[in-house]
């Protein structure tokens, strides 16, 4: 079981090449529900997300084949938060070495990642100033902003 987050920002569990998202809480546990809404199959798990308390997981359907794009994206959108400086592309391609069993993974959801990231890394920069002397408390607040901005281009 691993959790990890949608293109979107939503916490899923990822449970046997399956993803699960956030439902009510029950006396059994939390319950998470198959992405797939045609779908019946459940994980009921701790709210520290750690136990799997009971599961019925007898999906309807094949597992979705985007799982191995979106553990990576994951990771990688992580590394690129610690690590601001280091491009984009090569954040991905050490990741994707590292992975294992990544046959599957194409060009375009490579570009999938790196739109990925980018959209994370922007969201993490601080917003623009309104005036002048925002702008002078943002410099002298933060140093390094004009090295980040430079690599987001
Ligand atoms: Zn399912």
């Amino acid at each position: 079981m691993e959790v990890i987050l949608s293109e979107r920002g939503k916490e899923l569990i990822l449970y046997k090449n399956y993803k699960f998202s956030c439902k009510n809480l029950t006396k059994n546990g939390r319950k998470w529900r198959c992405t797939k809404k045609t779908c019946n199959a459940k994980l009921y798990v701790d709210e520290v997300k750690t136990t799997i308390l009971k599961e019925e997981t007898e999906h309807n359907h094949l597992p979705p084949k985007n799982v191995q794009r979106q553990i990576i994206s994951n990771q990688v959108n992580r590394k690129a938060m610690n690590d601001l400086i280091e491009k984009p592309l090569k954040l991905i391609n050490k990741q994707i070495f590292t992975e294992k069993s990544t046959n599957d993974l194409k060009i375009e959801d490579i570009s999938n990642i790196r739109q990925n990231l980018y959209r994370a890394r922007r969201k993490s920069i601080p917003k623009l100033p309104k005036n002048l002397r925002e702008t002078q408390e943002i410099i002298m607040s933060t140093t390094t902003l004009a090295n980040r901005n430079e690599e987001f281009y």
